[in-house]
């Protein structure tokens, strides 16, 4: 899916629609250490303990396939107050930016 770099789309700070220019947000890593995920997740992957295992279904019968699509977030910044406003889009295989 392609999108317009620079979309007209409202703005809820000037009540109307406006002229926005448009980039694609990032998953930003974040910082603190580890919480209880990611202890849990290296437990995993270190092969520390049973998983469960004798209390569920065998693991090749669980769903572990991952979705082939991905929804992303758009980050608009409004070219007349300048205020920044975060937009999703639908699933796609792929996004990417149009430039006009
Ligand atoms: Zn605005």
């Amino acid at each position: 899916m392609k999108i317009p770099a620079k979309m007209r789309t409202y703005c809820p700070n000037c009540k109307k629609h406006t002229f926005q220019d448009v980039k694609i947000e990032k998953a930003r890593q974040r910082g603190g250490g580890m919480g209880h995920g990611s202890r849990r997740s290296e437990r995993w992957t270190s092969r520390i303990g049973n998983h469960g295992r004798y209390s569920r279904r065998p693991i090749a019968s669980r769903n572990m396939t991952s979705k082939t699509t991905k929804k992303v977030d758009l980050r608009t910044t409004c070219t007349e107050c300048g205020k920044k406003w975060i937009r999703s889009r639908p699933r796609a295989r792929r996004t990417e930016l149009k430039r006009v």
